[in-house]
């Protein structure tokens, strides 16, 4: 497999897992009341957004210069990450938001315990991809035995 496609894969599968795993938190953060599941949501649909606009912008970015960008496309990756970081500063202020919100009310706070499934579920799945990311990261290196090692996030 070429380098750039399994980059591209690697992306996909990383949107559509975390996908999973902010409905799933967003969901249980709603039924259940808990503010933590909900900004843990928060966070993955950062995640998910985030990996939508990398892959979105790094296809974009590999198209061959033409009459409106003579010089290339690889600028759009530059504005993608731009936005990403304005998403970024969004969610940790709504985040943010929430926890003082939770201070300020500061009263004893019962956490209905539907939400653990949701957790339970949302922490596996987390797990499990990112062990699956990884796998697939180090396979996909073999050819020039050079182990990328990325920072983990989320
Ligand atoms: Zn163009």
């Amino acid at each position: 497999m070429e380098k750039h496609e399994v980059i591209r894969r690697i992306l996909l599968a990383s949107v559509f897992g975390n996908a999973a795993i902010c409905v799933l938190k967003i969901l249980g953060g709603v039924i259940s009341r808990s503010t933590a599941l909900l900004a843990d949501g928060s966070d993955s649909l950062l995640n998910v957004a985030s990996g939508a606009i990398a892959y979105k912008s790094r296809i974009e970015a590999e198209k061959p210069p033409d009459l409106e960008h003579r010089y290339g496309h690889s600028l759009l990756e530059v504005y993608g990450f731009l936005l990403i970081l304005m998403l970024m500063v969004a969610t940790f202020s709504f985040i943010g938001f929430l926890a003082i919100n939770r201070l300020m009310q500061g009263v004893a706070w019962s956490i209905d315990p539907i939400g653990i499934p949701f957790a339970a579920a949302s922490l596996v799945l987390n797990t499990v991809m990112s062990i699956l990311l990884r796998r697939f990261g180090r396979a996909s290196s073999g050819e020039n035995g050079v182990a990328p090692h990325k920072p983990r996030r989320g």
